[in-house]
């Protein structure tokens, strides 16, 4: 039963010490520019060590309220484009003319 798991919570696959619980957090995430916060996201945290697990079917859900066309989810990380320095080439001075 999943209020069985709910209730005593499953072991943790990080710290192998703690217990993940079931908890009702804020998500947060990206959507282009704008970072959207989702209050009372159900997710799995580990009573020891902090790791947090989402709820699947919640992030698929919430994938599907913020980007109905893509379906993909929102990677959390932001891209930023490092402009790459060009190596200055050196130039051979002109020789004096003797
Ligand atoms: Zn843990």
């Amino acid at each position: 039963m999943v209020d069985d798991l709910q209730t005593r919570g499953i072991p943790c696959s990080e710290c192998q010490a703690g217990i993940m619980r079931y908890r009702k957090i804020t998500y947060l995430t990206w959507l282009n520019e704008d970072l959207i916060t989702v209050p009372d996201f159900p997710a799995w945290v580990c009573d020891v060590c902090g790791r947090r697990e989402y709820d699947g079917q919640a992030i698929f859900q919430l994938n599907l309220l913020l980007n109905p066309t893509a379906g993909k989810p929102t990677p959390a990380v932001r891209k930023h484009r490092i402009p790459k320095k060009k190596p200055q080439q050196k130039r051979p001075r002109a020789s004096r003319p003797e």
